[in-house]
């Protein structure tokens, strides 16, 4: 059995003697020990990245953006072996692991450019001239980076969302990683392949815990000077919280609830596909996976009827065999977290399909749920589950109100093949993406982030890499 110590510095270590075991959520079985890391790992690993930043933040942007690319390279090399990992710690079908992998590579490429080409408004002569001569001082911005940047990170794409996390040592901070104790091999495998390619000791560092324990720590330490986190709504409160102390900047991805609404001119075989593939991708393990189904009564049951034909085409079993649509969900404590919802279901609510699922691992059926009402659970609550809950709306103005109607601001889709409607709803939708006649696509260039209790500050784009940086203004007197 494969025992992973923290990576500190540029070496495996561990001070802490406590392990925590790491399953494979599709043989239930156990595939590795992880370090749980107390205050002594933490520290370590806070002092490496504090050491390493007053060099590194020395670097230039081209000196980086080298080392991403190759860091890139190395994963492009690597992706078949850490697709299986990936897929083997968190069940997710080996497609969909190589396809993360694949994105994750790009966001690399992407970084690596990005920090060379950071903006801000233009040097010049701000505060008057010398009895109308002369300026009397020149004004200009330094973009700087903030210095130790502690990321945390969820079980649900565990590679990518660590490389998300990497555009900050792309601005030229470090990094202290903490992935979930559920999912943390591949995060670990990532310091590894960056440490071959060249990144200088204390840059990236991993370490492993639970989120009570070692990520509070990580959110309450004074040598951290930024939080990046991923996950729950609620956790993302209790580590602004905890960053209070301090008065550390905060930066949260977190749930999500996103309105797939399909008015009755749009291509109801194409939605009707699109709405089962976005409510169940990732086994509905995705902060912007379609969580509430919104059809236009004139084609509500005809949408119904081709979205169920669908997802009885899909198949949940083994995550290795490339056949395989839904996996299991990542652990069996989150199993029963999506099992209790589905016991709160609503009056009117009717379950129409569950999908045979296999008896070992971790399986949740694909739930195909009618008539949801606005007010339950169903609709309200992020399950992170196959889950696919419908409802109809007669307007739009109906379908605005509805879809901004929950806490969350992350994502939403509008499927009509009128342009101008489109357009107005996306301007209408209280959160961070929409997608018209689509739903999901994110690309490197174009930022990832929610509104409302979906978090504040995105991931992606070269406004990520902004937000790792701090702006200094400098000003030179010329009197
Ligand atoms: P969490 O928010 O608890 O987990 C995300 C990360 O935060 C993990 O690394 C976790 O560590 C860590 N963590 C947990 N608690 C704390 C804390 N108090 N302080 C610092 N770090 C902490 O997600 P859950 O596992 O609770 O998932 C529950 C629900 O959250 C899901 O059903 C889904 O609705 C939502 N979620 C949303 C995600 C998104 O992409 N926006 C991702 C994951 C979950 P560890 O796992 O080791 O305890």
């Amino acid at each position: 059995m494969n025992h992973c110590k923290n990576y500190i510095a540029g070496t495996w270590l561990a001070f802490s003697q406590k392990k925590i075991s790491v399953l494979n959520p599709f043989t239930e079985k156990k595939i590795a020990t992880v370090t749980s890391s107390q205050e002594r790992d933490v520290d370590a690993a806070v002092a490496a990245a504090r050491q390493a930043f007053a060099s590194w933040s020395m670097t230039t942007p081209a000196e980086r953006a080298l080392l991403f690319l190759k860091l890139a390279a190395a994963l492009e090399r690597e992706k078949e072996r850490l697709a299986r990992l990936e897929s083997q710690n968190q069940g997710k079908p080996i497609w969909q692991a190589m396809a993360d992998i694949k994105f994750s590579i790009d966001n690399l490429r992407f970084f690596a450019g990005a920090c060379r080409v950071l903006t801000s408004i233009a040097a010049g002569e701000y505060l008057g001239t010398q009895q109308g001569k002369h300026p009397i001082g020149t004004s200009f911005v330094r973009r700087e980076p903030i210095g130790v940047v502690a990321a945390i990170t969820p079980w649900n794409y565990p590679l990518m969302i660590a490389c998300w996390k990497l555009a900050s040592v792309a601005a030229g901070n470090t990094i202290v990683l903490k992935p979930s104790s559920a999912t943390p091999l591949t995060t670990l495998e990532l310091a590894r392949i960056a440490s071959g390619v060249g990144f200088p000791n204390g840059v990236i560092n991993v370490i492993t815990g639970s989120g009570e324990s070692t990520g509070r720590m990580l959110a309450k330490h004074s040598g951290v000077d930024m939080i990046s986190f991923t996950g729950n709504t609620e956790t993302g409160k209790d580590i602004t919280q905890c960053a209070a102390n301090t008065l550390k900047k905060v930066h949260l991805e977190l749930g999500g609830k996103a309105p797939f609404i399909v008015f009755a001119d749009a291509d109801v075989e194409r939605a009707a596909r699109y709405l089962v593939d976005a409510a169940i991708v990732n086994s509905g393990q995705d902060c912007t996976a379609a969580g509430r189904i919104y059809v236009q009564s004139l084609i509500y049951e005809k949408c119904i009827e081709l979205a169920k034909k669908y997802a009885e085409t899909l198949v949940a079993g083994d995550p290795s065999h490339q056949g395989t649509t839904i996996g299991p969900l990542a652990s069996a404590s989150h199993r029963e977290r999506v099992a209790s919802f589905m016991k709160q279901l609503g009056k009117h609510e009717r379950i129409i399909y569950q999908s045979p699922v296999p008896r070992k691992g971790f399986f949740f059926p694909l739930t195909i749920v009618r008539d949801v009402e606005h007010r339950s659970v169903l609709c309200q609550q992020e399950i992170f589950g196959p889950i696919i809950a419908m409802s109809r709306f007669i307007n739009e103005e109906e379908a605005i109100e509805k879809a901004n109607d929950t806490m969350y601001g992350l994502a939403a889709s509008v499927w009509t093949s009128d342009v101008t409607r489109a357009f107005r709803i996306a301007a209408s939708l209280q959160c961070g993406e929409v997608w018209i006649n689509d739903h999901l696509p994110l690309v490197s260039e174009m930022p990832h982030g929610g509104r409302k209790m979906s978090g504040h500050g995105v991931d992606l784009s070269v406004h990520c890499l902004e937000e790792y940086t701090v702006l200094k203004h400098v000003y030179l007197g010329l009197q």
